[in-house]
């Protein structure tokens, strides 16, 4: 497992729900946070490892030590949201690259935990924005889709950047071929979801 970077297709990929929370989905689960732990990152979400599965794992704490922000949301929905606040984000998907972007302050989800059960959550502040960004991944968005027209000249450059390097690695055949992807994403929605 290993996170993919823009344009991978993964990235645009509208994720369906995840069938059923077995064994293996809370193997990707783990797998992912130890890979988000190991990027210094807080969000991860499965889109980012070319899964095309409704997961994503969070720690607002970034610290494997501190556990008690760790949690998996499986087929989240964002219900509500509350204010407005702009603050810098970033991706591990688009790693360097840094803007500001406008979020709800505070919001309640819903979502399936790993041991099957449904549970709310609420979140504000970083938490908020994380789970905002990640709930964006499982349907395809990205943060720099929802830049204002100055933040994106800013980082427009470093993003065509990342669209060279994408060509380069799957012309000296490092990363599949977009065909290659497409199939690989379509037998594992059809194993889990
Ligand atoms: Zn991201």
């Amino acid at each position: 497992m290993q996170i993919v970077h823009y344009p991978h297709p993964a990235l645009r990929w509208v994720s369906k729900p995840v069938r059923e929370v077995n064994d293996e989905i809370r193997r990707i689960a783990g797998e992912m946070l130890e890979l988000m732990y190991a990027s210094k990152g807080i969000g991860l979400a499965a889109n980012q490892v070319a899964m095309p599965l409704q997961l994503f794992v969070l720690n607002p704490k970034s610290d494997p030590n501190q556990k008690e922000g760790e949690r998996v949301f499986i087929n989240p929905r964002i219900i509500d949201r509350k204010g407005l606040v702009e603050e810098e984000e970033g991706c591990l998907s688009l790693p360097g690259i840094f803007a500001k972007l406008k979020r709800a302050e505070r919001i309640k989800i819903t979502a399936t935990g790993l041991d099957g059960q449904p549970f709310e959550h609420e979140a504000e502040g970083l938490a908020s924005r994380a789970i905002q960004h990640e709930v964006d991944h499982l349907q395809g968005i990205l943060f720099t889709d929802k830049l204002n027209p100055l933040e994106k000249i800013r980082v427009i450059m470093k993003i065509r950047e990342f669209e060279k390097n994408f060509r380069h690695g799957q012309r000296a055949g490092e990363i599949p071929a977009n065909d290659a992807i497409a199939k690989s994403l379509q037998e594992l929605e059809a194993a889990h979801c």
